[in-house]
């Protein structure tokens, strides 16, 4: 069946990988963006393709269209960015959440929720499975997203109790991958970046927190059999399960890059967390899904990107 898929925040780095991955199977595409985050360099080249349409839209307010699939990616995902509006950030999360899922109850469509592992917040299960219920502050600088992130969660499963809404919400742990902003903040870009630039790499707090680092086509992969699958609605973490402390990514990025770049200390960001890692275990059962390639395989392709963006400009 050819489905028409909805995405919203398509035009960013995961909407834009998804917008091609579907394209690629036959169906079509409707992206949906208000380029906050997003750029039209990112789906510029899928402009003319006969199964792909752009719909410049903030989806804090209603929109009537038609779909059968919803992926519902649109918030922006670094810290630097959704810590720029909180009060965006949150309306985004909660009335883009609402309005996707009446649309849903509307045409009768599947809809994909882009929830994430700072639902979890700073957790104190290691590694997190999907029945941990997190530890997040509702008042910190973080809590616009990982709040808003909650209730939409929220949201997601009343809109199924309540009105039989097909739902599906996966978890994303950190992902990275081409289509990063340069001035995304996120660690992998700031890095890559830095060490291309031959600039001092920054070292927020000591370096020994850790994160789980996912290349972005294994997660497009992994949302891809979410969004196929009958009968499970999750939520289920989608991650890869090697662990790294930000040290250990800094030695990496600088040692596949060949930079002369050092390192720079800078304070630690309240309410950072200290570990991350996801257990997958429910998405190989469920979904047969694992991640497949390796950090140094991620950021050498991650690497190639940002030297001919930089080289570009
Ligand atoms: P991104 O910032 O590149 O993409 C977000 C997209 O949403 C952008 O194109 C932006 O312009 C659009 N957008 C933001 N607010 C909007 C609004 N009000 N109306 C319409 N469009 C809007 O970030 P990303 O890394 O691609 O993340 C995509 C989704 O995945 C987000 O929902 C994010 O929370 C989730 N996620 C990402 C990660 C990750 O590591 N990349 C981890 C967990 C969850
Ligand atoms: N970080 C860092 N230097 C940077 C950017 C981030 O040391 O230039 C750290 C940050 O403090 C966090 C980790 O890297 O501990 C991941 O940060 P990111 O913003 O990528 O995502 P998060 O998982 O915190 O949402």
């Amino acid at each position: 069946m050819t489905y028409v898929n909805l995405i919203t925040g398509g035009a960013g780095f995961i909407g834009s990988h998804l917008c091609e991955a579907l394209l690629e199977r036959g169906e079509e595409v409707l992206c949906l963006d208000n380029f906050f985050t997003g750029r039209k360099a990112n789906i510029a080249h899928l402009l003319g393709h006969p199964r792909f349409e752009l719909v410049r839209h903030d989806l804090v307010n209603p929109i009537v269209l038609e779909a059968d699939r919803i992926f519902n990616f649109a918030c922006p995902a670094s810290p630097v960015h959704y810590q720029y509006n909180p009060v965006k950030t949150i309306k985004t999360n909660v009335m883009g959440a609402l309005n996707m899922l009446g649309l849903a109850k509307r045409v009768n469509a599947r809809i994909l929720q882009a929830s994430t592992s700072e639902v979890y917040g700073d957790p104190t299960v290691h590694p997190q499975t999907e029945d941990y219920w997190g530890n997040v502050n509702p008042i910190g600088p973080r809590s616009c997203y990982d709040e808003g992130k909650r209730v939409a969660e929220t949201l997601f499963f009343d809109y199924h109790t309540q009105n039989q809404v097909d739902i599906r919400v996966i978890r994303i742990f950190n992902t990275y991958g081409p289509r990063m902003l340069v001035n995304d903040g996120r660690v992998v870009s700031n890095f890559v970046v830095q060490a291309l630039r031959n600039e001092p790499i920054s070292i927020y707090g000591n370096g020994d927190q850790t994160r789980s680092f996912c290349y972005v086509s294994d997660l497009v992969r992994g949302i891809l059999c979410m969004m196929d699958t009958d009968d499970f609605h999750g939520p289920v973490n989608l991650g890869n399960p090697g662990e790294f402390t930000i040290l250990e990514l800094a030695q990496k990025v600088i040692e596949l890059t060949g930079s002369s770049s050092q390192l720079e200390y800078h304070p630690l960001p309240e309410n950072d967390p200290t570990r991350r890692r996801p257990d997958i275990s429910l998405a190989r059962e469920r979904l047969g899904w694992e991640p497949t390639v390796a950090l140094e395989e991620g950021l050498k392709e991650t690497i190639n990107y940002f030297d001919a963006l930089l080289r570009e400009s």
